[in-house]
């Protein structure tokens, strides 16, 4: 007879097992990789591979010197300020602003007649609401007919719904507050301008859009091994393994990982629809400033869906704003790999995750948070 603690207990004993022997072999590797360099850093580019590699102590199983750092993997982290306070400029004005839960929290550099987030807001009056899905807004704002508009944050893995709900019908009354960042830009931008980057664990939810191929840059053009990675601690142990034995062996290649839900062209659908919708342009990330060609913007056919257009405002000039973080916080570094979160003064005293200060410490996926959460473990 089927018993699941027996069951269970077979699959913990299972994994711990395969564990340890993944463990056993990254030591080797680590020291044949010592025979050549001291110090090796890996960056996880994904909000959600932090997560799992603090969640789960991962960073207790390396040998010291081997580094596994955060990168700008989180969409909301990178949101540039200024697209926050259109967002509550447009609920306080009585356009409903539908947004996911992760940003409603999201603190704007400069208050807008009261309020610095979507949540103060809403408190002040604000037309605000929280959705699960763009569908659900699109459904509430047929209903209710009243002008509205989408905070559309989000990477690759994102906008493939944005591009189908476009292509079909929408009511005449949604917008759109574009805020669309491409990963492999951002990757190329720090292994450029940052530099010190040994390895790299490429996201497994965009990859399986984009591709693995995507990455193949890394490995040709800076030499970088990378591995796209799933989410489990053992899919992260193992792109570990992977990278340590490139650089072992002096290679670097993309390598999947995450076969089970990624292939090298990626979902070339997802990908032709997006690109019937929108550009790639030249796109700011909060806390970092202007990645060439990182961000999307709507095709001039669909500019009566972009909320910038219809209510007047302009797009940034991004010479002038580069930096948008409040004084004090270093978001910039730490998603730049440069510091981690106890590093940052503010850290788990001005900035809590019931009460952000910096954009790093508002969603699930932010490495501030995270660390705040699950780092003292
Ligand atoms: S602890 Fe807060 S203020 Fe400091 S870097 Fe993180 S999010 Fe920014």
């Amino acid at each position: 007879m089927f018993d699941l603690k027996v069951a269970t207990d077979k699959l913990f004993r299972g994994n711990r097992d395969l564990a340890s022997n993944v463990v056993k072999i990254l030591e080797v590797l680590w020291g044949k990789v010592r025979k050549k360099i001291d110090k090796v850093k890996i960056m996880n580019f994904c909000g959600t591979h932090e997560w799992t590699t603090t969640h789960h102590g991962l960073r207790s199983l390396l040998p010291e010197g081997l580094e596994l750092v955060a990168g700008p993997g989180c969409p909301v982290c990178i949101t540039p300020s200024y697209y926050v306070e259109v967002a509550i400029k447009l609920a306080l004005e009585n356009v409903k602003v539908y947004t996911y839960g992760d940003a409603y929290k999201l603190p704007a550099v400069k208050k807008v007649d009261g309020a610095k987030s979507l949540a103060e807001a809403k408190s002040l009056g604000g037309n605000v609401s929280v959705v699960y899905s763009l569908l659900d807004a699109v459904k509430d704002a047929r209903e209710s007919k009243r002008e509205s508009a989408f905070f559309a944050i989000g990477f690759e893995t994102t906008y493939p719904i944005y591009a189908s709900t476009i292509l079909k019908n929408l009511p005449e009354n949604f917008t759109f507050i574009i805020c669309g960042r491409l990963t492999p830009p951002a990757a190329e931008y720090v292994v450029k301008n940052v530099g010190g980057i040994d390895g790299v664990i490429a996201p497994g939810h965009v990859s399986t859009i984009i591709g693995g191929k995507s990455w193949k840059f890394l490995a040709e053009n800076y030499n970088i091994p990378t591995v796209v990675s799933g989410f489990e601690p053992m899919d992260v142990l193992i792109s570990v393994v992977e990278i340590l034995r490139q650089i072992s062996e002096s290679r670097a290649e993309v390598v999947i990982e995450y076969t089970r839900a990624v292939s090298w062209e990626g979902n070339v659908l997802a990908k032709k629809m997006i690109l019937d919708v929108f550009d790639v342009c030249d796109a700011t990330w909060r806390g970092i400033g202007l990645i060439p060609s990182s961000g999307y913007r709507l095709k001039e056919k669909y500019m009566n869906l972009d909320a910038f257009n219809v209510y007047g405002f302009k797009e940034p000039n991004s010479k002038e704003w580069s930096s948008d973080l409040l004084p004090g916080c270093r978001c910039g570094e730490v998603i730049l790999g440069k510091i981690k979160p106890i590093d940052c003064p503010l850290f788990l005293k001005k900035c809590t995750p019931s009460a952000p200060y910096g954009p790093c410490m508002v969603s699930l996926e932010g490495t501030c948070s995270i660390w705040a959460r699950f780092g003292r473990r």
